[in-house]
């Protein structure tokens, strides 16, 4: 399992791309919401990115500094939904049975996100990338397949699995027609940030002003 250091600087990397994280996620929710998820994911990632580890602290204590400063950012379902899942990774990692098993950490995070969230998997949720990717890290746990690369595989999978399939959160029964051929936005939100955290990272023209400003 990853230091404290090594969650601080995937953060850090994620933050760099949050021009292009933040369009490419608020497209996808105007066309069926009120197209904020990228601006609500990019404030979360930017408080989080200013809280790094104090020394030698633990993964666990950093996760849950972490929970802490998202959580004093966002009031939105999807953000109370990562912080939450955040909180549950620093819960669960006290416990050293998890901490080489993270398909069996995925599985206590999910789990948390369905009761706080109260939806249930093939709802077309975030939830459903993230069994996705838990079932591809099990059936894989032996192997030395990197691990990133294969829960992007299933963030992946999961969009083109759901794509055609009508959104079931709650909304009214016309909500659900018209996600119908459209990526959930949360969904896509974690292929996305799966996406930068291989080698790829998004493309977007402001992107090298950025890095060169920085
Ligand atoms: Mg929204």
């Amino acid at each position: 399992m990853n230091s404290a250091d090594e969650v601080h600087r995937s953060i850090l990397r994620i933050a760099q791309h949050s021009l292009a994280l933040e369009e490419v996620l608020n497209a996808a929710d105007r066309q069926l919401g009120d197209g904020d998820t990228g601006t609500m994911l990019v404030r979360l990632i930017a408080a989080m990115a200013i809280t790094a580890p104090a020394p030698k602290e633990t993964l666990s204590g950093y996760l849950f500094e972490l929970g802490k400063s998202g959580q004093n950012s966002t009031g939105s379902s999807l953000g109370t939904l990562l912080v939450m899942g955040m909180m549950t990774a620093a819960q669960r990692l006290k416990d050293e049975s998890v901490t080489n098993n993270p398909a069996e950490l995925l599985k206590h995070i999910r789990e948390a996100m369905q009761r706080i969230g109260r939806s249930d998997l093939g709802a077309k949720t975030i939830l459903d990338s993230l069994a996705a990717i838990e079932a591809k890290l099990k059936i894989h746990s032996s192997s030395h397949v990197d691990k990133l690369k294969l829960a992007h595989e299933a963030a992946v999978d999961a969009l083109d699995e759901f794509r055609m399939k009508p959104s079931h959160i709650g909304r009214a029964r016309i909500y659900a027609e018209k996600s119908i051929g459209k990526d959930d936005p949360g969904m896509l939100a974690i292929a996305k940030i799966l996406e930068i955290l291989g080698d790829g990272g998004l493309e977007h023209p402001a992107n090298n002003k950025l890095s060169s400003s920085l």
